[in-house]
């Protein structure tokens, strides 16, 4: 099933909920950055999300970052989506892994441990909105639910599932957004609370090949969910040669010429896509004619 999220609301539009299958994109992010399974499914969880709150951004040219900063041994994890639903992220630390938790699940708050999530959105003004809490589980979703009743003050329900195989692949990936708008009535809250607390988890209603369509219609049909529309979401990194010169540049002349010591000139890796840029020692040079700063 091709990765998506598909977009409903009720006929009264007092209900957004968003239904995400990101398979593929995980998959990929895993075989990008070769993950370990807890932390390739914390991240995956962190890449989904991004994914599904991209469908709040109202321009093209909109974008937002999620970055969680922690104590426990992946470090940290970034995802940055567009408006386009194509994201990209990493871990910092992927190397590790750690046994399943009590429950039989990948110990995500184990890898993650304690910290903070910050909210970056890119609208196109002049400095970008930034919210942060302190992590409550450590889970993600758990997390980004939290952010929304305390930064933006908006009920929303988030839940997002990885499930990996025993080779390691992700066979399954997704999740749910679901996003009331103000003032709307108690009778429709314990409704949709009884609905969140009867949902099986994301990735077993995808391995029983239900698509994020026939999620929202099986699922939220007391409410009269109807289907607005679907968007691919995809793994794309948007790293090229110019950025990275200006990466570099950025770092004034005594860095780069600090760093152009060997002799085989300087190697960048992309985070996002572990892309290898290639720089002479003539380029550095180049570039370091480039740069204002001493
Ligand atoms: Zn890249």
């Amino acid at each position: 099933m091709p990765d998506r999220i598909v977009r409903a609301m009720d006929p009264e539009g007092r209900v957004r909920i968003l239904a995400a299958c990101t398979t593929d994109t995980v998959e990929r992010c895993r075989l990008l950055h070769k993950m370990n399974p807890t932390p390739c499914a914390a991240l995956g969880r962190l890449l989904t999300g991004a994914a599904l709150m991209s469908c709040t951004l109202k321009n093209p040219t909109d974008a937002l970052t999620l970055q969680i900063r922690c104590d426990g041994p992946i470090g940290g994890m970034i995802a940055v989506a567009d408006a386009e639903a194509a994201v990209r992220g990493y871990a910092y630390r992927s190397d590790f892994d750690l046994p399943l938790n009590g429950r039989g699940k990948f110990d995500v708050a184990g890898a993650v441990g304690k910290g903070t999530l910050h909210v970056l959105k890119d609208l196109g003004l002049k400095e970008p909105y930034i919210g942060s809490v302190d992590l409550i589980s450590g889970e993600i979703a758990e997390d980004l639910t939290w952010y929304y009743a305390s930064s933006e003050q908006t009920p929303t329900v988030m839940i997002l599932g990885v499930l990996i195989g025993p080779e390691g692949r992700v066979l399954q990936a997704g999740g749910l957004f679901i996003q009331l708008m103000p003032q709307v009535g108690e009778s429709l809250v314990e409704q949709l609370e009884a609905i969140i607390a009867g949902l099986p988890a994301m990735t077993a209603m995808l391995a029983q090949g239900l698509s994020p369509e026939e999620i929202i219609l099986s699922r939220f049909g007391g409410i009269h969910a109807g289907i607005l529309d679907t968007r691919p979401v995809t793994y794309r990194c948007n790293c090229s040669l110019e950025r990275m010169e200006r990466n570099l540049v950025s770092l004034g002349r005594k860095e780069l010429a600090e760093l152009a010591e060997g002799p085989a000139g300087i190697e960048l890796q992309c985070h996002f896509c572990s892309r290898k840029y290639q720089f002479s020692i003539q380029s550095v040079k180049a570039l370091m004619e480039a740069a204002k700063q001493p």
